[in-house]
């Protein structure tokens, strides 16, 4: 097992900076997943860890080796990518023994291992067959059983349940954490997608334009955003914001954002305190804005049931922001209702950096 430590890592392609400064410490036996979106340099950061892109600066060191210039074969990881990558001609037991052939694994560890890894992965039965003969379930697994096999200090997945369907996606990623709860082995995940960040890792590191914006447990990040950004990129549906000016008026604070005046909660105060005039920016999460009598008042615009919450998109004067309620809400579209903000979990952004306040 190792930690996989990057730190200042930068890669150029031509004019292009894909990976802007990264510094990241990924704990041994962790999960920790890159999350960020498209082009945010995600796939750069993980294909420098294995060895597929040479750094323009920074080091890698995986366990107590920096390993910036060791080739990929050199490198203790194992890579699972999005399309499988599996040898079409060869069986999905030659697919799980061949890497172990090349290294010289000897005959009757390698029959262990691959028994070990089909049990695991319950592919015991396909052994025999081709990947064409495979659903993209199964196929995903041998990809995973091909990495199992080696033993590796280090998993690295690039957007490996991307191909398979929504059903499929969900049942995979609980088996993935499984599979990382028996083998405990460190890993780096990538992905686009928010859901799976928040679900798959022990540490989520959001990126956006080759920079890290914040690192953290997934809970943690989603309720203590660094900043608008993250505050963004996280959750469905998406933090409502409200921009405005600050007013302090006997010892208050007072947001204007055009359709309300909102009173800030005195327990923010201090972290406000140098903002008195400044434009400032209200993040609120759609599941903080409940449904209350005496709140401000909204027109309902659309009614979206999505099964275990409906989200109302609401029209906070010329403003639209939207809640997640309960599914039983009895609320129609044009209907007048009032909602109240969560005032525990409400987040002020300094408007012009973005940078989380409070
Ligand atoms: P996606 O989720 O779409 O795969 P990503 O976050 O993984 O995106 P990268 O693939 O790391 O992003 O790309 C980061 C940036 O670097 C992009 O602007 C991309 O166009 C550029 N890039 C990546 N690989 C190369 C390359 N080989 N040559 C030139 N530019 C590249």
């Amino acid at each position: 097992m190792a930690e996989v430590t990057l730190t200042d890592l930068v890669k150029r392609f031509g004019d292009v900076v894909a990976v802007d400064g990264v510094s990241l410490d990924v704990p041994d036996e962790s999960f920790t997943v890159l999350v960020g979106p498209s082009g945010c340099g995600k796939t750069t950061t993980l294909r420098l860890v294995a060895g597929l892109e040479r750094a323009t600066d920074g080091t890698i060191e995986i366990g107590d080796d920096v390993v910036n210039d060791k080739r990929a074969y050199e490198r203790d990881i194992a890579m699972v990518f999005q399309n499988y990558a599996l040898y079409p001609h060869k069986s999905v037991e030659e697919n799980m023994r061949f890497g172990l052939e090349q290294h010289g694994v000897e005959e009757d560890i390698i029959e262990e291992r691959v028994a070990e890894a089909a049990e695991l992965l319950q592919i015991g039965e396909l052994l025999d067959r081709r990947p064409s003969e495979l659903s993209g379930g199964q196929q995903q697994r041998v990809a995973l059983g091909r990495a199992i096999v080696r033993e590796p200090d280090v998993f690295l997945m690039d957007e490996p349940l991307s191909n398979l369907d929504a059903k499929l996606r969900v049942q995979m990623r609980a088996e993935l954490n499984k599979l990382h709860d028996k083998l405990s082995t460190t890993t780096v995940y990538v992905t686009h997608d928010q859901v799976e960040a928040m679900t798959l890792g022990d540490q989520i590191a959001v990126m956006d334009a080759g920079e890290i914006q914040q690192v953290g447990p997934p809970t943690f990040v989603y309720e203590n955003p660094r900043n608008r950004f993250v505050a963004d990129f996280l959750g469905s549906p998406s933090m409502n914001f409200l921009e405005g000016d600050l007013e302090r008026r006997d010892g208050r604070f007072y947001l204007d954002v055009g359709s309300i005046e909102h009173e800030v909660p005195a327990a923010y105060d201090d972290a406000l305190a140098g903002y008195d005039g400044e434009r400032v920016v209200l993040g609120v999460r759609p599941e903080d804005v409940t449904l209350r009598p005496d709140g401000i008042p909204v027109t309902v615009n659309v009614v979206e049931p999505q099964g275990e919450k409906t989200v109302l998109e609401l029209d906070l004067g010329d403003q639209p922001i939207k809640a997640s309620v309960d599914p039983g809400v009895p609320v129609s579209s044009d209907d007048r209702v009032s909602v109240e903000f969560d005032r525990e979990s409400v987040h002020y952004f300094d408007a012009a950096t973005g940078e989380c306040l409070t």
